[in-house]
């Protein structure tokens, strides 16, 4: 498999050579052409798999996909990540893909500005990548509405759940359309972060790698 076989637009196949990614790892094998397809998918992946890519891209051509585009406020896709430095390495993933079509990523975490958090979502972003307490503090002070996300991952579900987030992602994901797509990875699966996948995801694929 080529990401040549993904259908990808003459921009991203661009953004994705200038990464010199020669070819899919082989999370991104299987994951991409499922995620592309529209399922919702369970990742059993650990960081340097390339998982990031294999929910990045397929984001990018949801988004693209919109028929409102450019219409209504408010993230289209919703990253939610356990740790700052995580958030911080997949929103830099996001925008190197983002630039390609002029879609606008915002980061959203802790030990930066609310303030200037505030404003950058007030000032309109298609993709915002998030860990769960901060997103949660910019609902409340109505930085955003997630009207618009029907593109919903999380990442690290088995550390945001050993970190205490459980309520915050219950939280986040309540105020989220269901009609979504929603992929939900992990490095392990102990019954919580099951019980949850139960829960949120519609007759998803499972992958394994
Ligand atoms: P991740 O597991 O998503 O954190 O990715 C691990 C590293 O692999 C990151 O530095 C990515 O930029 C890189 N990467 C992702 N996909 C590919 C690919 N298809 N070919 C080469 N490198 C990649």
């Amino acid at each position: 498999r080529t990401f040549e076989d993904c259908g990808f637009s003459a921009e991203l196949m661009k953004a994705i050579a200038k990464q010199a990614y020669e070819k899919p790892t082989p999370i991104q094998c299987q994951a991409l052409p499922i995620v592309l397809s529209g399922r919702d998918v369970i990742g059993i992946a650990k960081t340097g798999s390339g998982k990031t890519a294999s929910f990045v891209l397929p984001m990018i051509v949801h988004i693209m996909d919109q028929p409102e585009l450019g219409k209504e406020e408010g993230p289209i896709g919703v990253v939610c990540a356990p740790t700052r430095e995580l958030a911080h390495q997949i929103y830099l993933e996001a925008k190197k893909f983002a630039k390609a079509h002029g879609i606008r990523v915002s980061a959203v975490y802790g030990g930066m500005s609310k303030l200037d958090q505030f404003k950058e979502l007030k000032a309109g972003c298609e993709i915002v990548v998030a860990t769960p307490g901060r997103l949660i503090d910019m609902i409340k002070m109505k930085a955003l509405t997630m009207l618009r996300t029907t593109y919903l991952v999380l990442d690290e579900a088995d550390r945001m759940f050993d970190l205490g987030f459980e309520p915050q992602i219950r939280s986040i994901i309540g105020q989220i359309r269901t009609d979504r797509q929603t992929l939900l990875f992990s490095a392990t699966m102990p019954h919580k972060v099951e019980k949850l996948a139960r829960e949120i995801l519609t007759d998803p694929v499972r992958i394994t790698v």
